[in-house]
Formats: C-alpha cells, sequence, structure tokens
C-alpha cells in the first residue's frame, strides 16, 4: 500500500511516499527559508507562488527516487495537508492532489496538519500506540492533547497567545540573527550561562495546562534593550541561554502537569522546537527519572514534512474515512 503525501501549509513544499504506516520508500522538500529570511518571516503571496513552482518538480523527483513508473497503477492513496495553514499555500497542494487523484484514479485523503505532526512519531516509531500525550510545539502552534485513539483526540491546552517557536522567531529579529530563530538561537545557548538572566516564567503557579509566550517574547525585548543601551560587550549567549530556559522551563511544567492529571505516561513532542536541545534534554531526563516512555522524531522530522502527513493520511483512510473532489483548502480547521 502506497502512500503519497503532499504538504504545502506554510513555506515548505513536501512530498513523501510511504509503504503502509512506517516505510519510508522516498522523501523531497524544497525549503523557503531563503527567499522569506530577507523579511523576517513568511511572505502568504510569496509562498504561494514558490510552491506552484516548486511542486511539480518534487513530484517527478519523489516518485524517480520511489521507483514509481506507473503511479495510476502503483499508489494506493494520495494524503495532502488540506488545513490549517496559508490559504494560498494550501491550495497549491490540494489542487494538485485533487488533479492527481482525478487523473490517476487514485484515492484522495485531507489531512489535518497538526494531525500529521503528531504522526510526525508514529512514522518512524511503530511501537508507538495510543494512548499518549503529545506536545505539538511549532512556528504556530503550543498544544498539548490526549491521543486516546488516532482518530480520537482532546487538547488538554494550548497557548493563549504566542506560540514558542513563534517567541523564539521574534526575539531572534530583535537580537538581529535572523529567521527561523530557534535553530540560531539554540545553537548560541550552548555557550551561554542560562541562570545568566531571570525571566518571567508566565502562568508557571497556575493549575491550568496552559501556555504564554507573550510576556516572556516582551520580557526578554526589554532585556535586550536594557543590555544594548549599556553599550559594554552584549552578552548574547547568556540572554539566549536565559530565554532557552525559560521557554523549556516552561513547557516541561505543562507536560509533567499533563502526564500527572490523566495518568498517561507515554509522551510524544513534535513540530519544529520539538528540534530544540534543551528541551530535548530536559524531557530525556524526565523521561529518566518518572518512567515515561519518550518518543522524539529525528530532528529533520520535527519540522514540516510529507512523512508525516502520509502516515497521517493511510491511519485516516483505514479508520474509513475518504475525500473527494469537493476537497477545499480550510486555514483555520480544528480537530479538537
Ligand atoms: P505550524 O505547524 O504551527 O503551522 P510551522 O509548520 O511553521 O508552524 P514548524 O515548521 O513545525 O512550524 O517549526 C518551525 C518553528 O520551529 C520556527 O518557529 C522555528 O524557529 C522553530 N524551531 C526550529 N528549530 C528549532 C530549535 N532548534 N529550537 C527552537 N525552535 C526551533
Ligand atoms: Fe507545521
Amino acid at each position: 500500500f502506497l502512500t503519497l503525501g503532499i504538504e504545502s501549509s506554510c513555506d515548505d513544499t513536501a512530498l513523501a511516499v510511504l509503504e503502509g504506516g512506517h516505510g519510508l520508500l522516498a522523501e523531497v522538500i524544497s525549503s523557503q527559508i531563503d527567499s522569506h529570511s530577507v523579511y523576517g518571516g513568511v511572505v502568504p503571496e510569496l509562498a504561494s507562488r514558490m510552491h506552484q513552482e516548486a511542486i511539480l518538480p518534487l513530484l517527478e523527483s519523489v516518485l524517480a527516487k520511489a521507483g514509481i513508473g506507473e503511479p495510476a497503477k502503483e499508489l494506493s492513496l494520495i494524503a495532502v495537508t488540506s488545513g490549517p495553514g496559508l490559504m494560498g499555500s494550501l491550495l497549491v497542494g490540494v489542487m494538485t492532489a485533487k488533479a492527481l487523484s482525478q487523473g490517476w484514479g487514485v484515492p484522495l485523503i485531507g489531512v489535518n496538519h497538526l494531525e500529521g505532526h503528531i504522526f510526525a512519531n508514529a512514522a518512524v516509531s511503530e511501537e508507538l500506540k495510543p494512548p499518549f500525550i503529545s506536545l505539538i510545539v511549532s512556528g504556530g502552534h503550543t498544544e498539548v492533547v490526549l491521543v486516546r485513539a488516532f482518530g480520537d483526540y482532546e487538547l488538554l491546552g494550548s497557548t493563549r497567545d504566542d506560540a514558542a517557536g513563534e517567541a523564539y522567531d521574534k526575539v531572534s529579529k530583535v537580537l538581529g540573527l535572523g529567521y527561523p530563530g530557534g535553530p540560531i538561537i539554540d545553537r548560541l545557548a550552548a555557550d551561554g550561562d542560562p541562570n545568566a538572566f531571570q525571566l518571567p516564567l508566565p502562568l508557571a503557579s497556575t493549575k491550568e495546562i496552559e501556555f504564554s509566550f507573550s510576556g516572556l517574547k516582551t520580557a526578554a525585548m526589554t532585556l535586550i534593550g536594557k543590555e544594548t543601551a549599556l553599550g559594554e560587550e552584549f552578552p548574547l549567549a547568556d540572554l539566549c541561554a536565559s530565554f532557552q530556559k525559560a521557554v523549556v522551563d516552561s513547557l516541561m511544567g505543562k507536560i509533567k502537569l499533563a502526564v500527572k492529571r490523566t495518568g498517561v505516561k507515554r509522551l510524544t513532542v513534535s513540530g519544529g522546537v520539538a528540534a530544540n536541545s534543551g528541551l530535548r534534554a530536559a524531557l530525556a531526563e524526565y523521561s529518566r527519572d518518572r518512567g515515561v516512555e519518550l518518543f522524539l522524531p529525528p530532528r529533520g522530522m520535527c519540522t514540516d514534512n510529507a512523512v508525516m502527513i502520509a502516515a497521517a493520511g493511510y491511519s485516516s483512510y483505514m479508520r474509513g474515512n475518504r475525500s473527494d473532489l469537493h476537497l477545499s483548502p480550510n486555514p483555520s480547521w480544528s480537530i479538537w
């Protein structure tokens, strides 16, 4: 059973061919980061146009890599991200998938991008079975989800304002470090003292599973302003390390709360911020100390990719879900 996965919800055009729910045959990805970074963030109109240019050459390349000569005969399913995301970006993937489905006579399934992120772990770890707690931390989302079964999700909590990745990106912009900020700050933080500056941990003391990164971002920016005004050598690494510690502590506090509250001792983390070394280290330590089974995707599977979309689409199809040519993008599609 071969599934072609297509992802184009934001600024990555990605395609993959998956055999069953786990066997990766081929993967291609074209990142637009260099084109958007000059603007300090993703420009929707530009993203849409770049997806259009990239998607057909990538399709040819992924089929060739997977050794598929006759897609109409060899493919069993086309899975495409149909929301949430940027309208113009989603449209390119969905329209392409519909045309291919029609032309090849291959069934079509629309996939929720966040369900896709949840499947980043399932796609590489066959032994991952629900129930588990899934933390999705990316550029647009910070959500803690209880996965009772695949397809049965309960949102335990989310952010009140900015996403964790967004906070990284904004602080990076103020520091003049570039976009996306997460990997850059992560790298710089390695050489800094995480206790050099005390940044506030918003909502740390509440008993709710909820995050707030807007206040932390503002506190970091104020601190950056103060340090700049001092005119002495700018403590860049210390600032990055202290900011990173605050983000990680905030995420870890609520993860622990979710595990305690549900009694579910199996945990997955996905989304771009799941690549963060501070977070990965804190999770590993917690998992060891508390006997919580931890699943982390390889770093390349944390950010947007089509492997997770193919895996989520395959699972959804096997649960009986189907899409047809009425499938249209839903930029604000929520599955919880
Ligand atoms: P969403 O899935 O919510 O629509 P997205 O797809 O744009 O958003 P991802 O591609 O999953 O998000 O992740 C990108 C985000 O992850 C960016 O905000 C980036 O700064 C952040 N990120 C990537 N690597 C790291 C890292 N090592 N540390 C911290 N943040 C990181
Ligand atoms: Fe994403």
